[in-house]
């Protein structure tokens, strides 16, 4: 069993989407073992996102993710990480594979619906940056 951090992003839950979008997880096998919906400061959004201080979309970046609440989960599966990401699709919608949360619910590279770890390191970090052990179900 692996965990990966999932977030549904502004765009998605502001759109009215986001039940969507847990439906296709639920339904891709992975488990939800921890959700909440919060709303990032921009403090916590360039923390969040400390990875991409340097690029330059990260002004952007930061705008589009606290441009409203946002959904975190945890999900846990056999290869969770990767499962994922497939289930996600490319970072560009118009790029991504039918079906794809973010070709189905993305509406461009920066509003792309959802995140997800892109490995265990990453995973670790983002789910102990939103939740305590209290908070993730065994
Ligand atoms: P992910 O792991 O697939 O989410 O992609 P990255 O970690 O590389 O990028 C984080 C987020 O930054 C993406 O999900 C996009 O929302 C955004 N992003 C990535 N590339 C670009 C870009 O070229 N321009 C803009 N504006 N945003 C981008």
């Amino acid at each position: 069993m692996e965990r990966t951090f999932s977030m549904i992003k502004p765009e998605a839950v502001l759109g009215c989407v986001a039940g969507k979008i847990i439906t296709r997880i639920e339904e891709s096998g992975l488990k939800i073992i921890a959700q909440k919906m919060l709303r990032l400061s921009k403090e916590q959004a360039a923390c969040f996102y400390a990875a991409h201080k340097d690029k330059a979309f990260f002004e952007e970046l930061i705008e589009n993710i606290t441009a409203g609440p946002v959904i975190v989960q945890v999900l846990a599966g056999e290869n969770a990480i990767e499962e994922y990401r497939r289930l996600m699709g490319a970072a560009n919608p118009a790029a991504a594979e039918e079906n794809t949360l973010r070709r189905l619910y993305g509406i461009s590279i920066e509003k792309n619906a959802v995140h997800g770890s892109d490995c265990p390191e990453t995973a670790a970090r983002e789910i102990s940056f939103f939740f305590n052990q209290l908070e993730i179900i065994k």
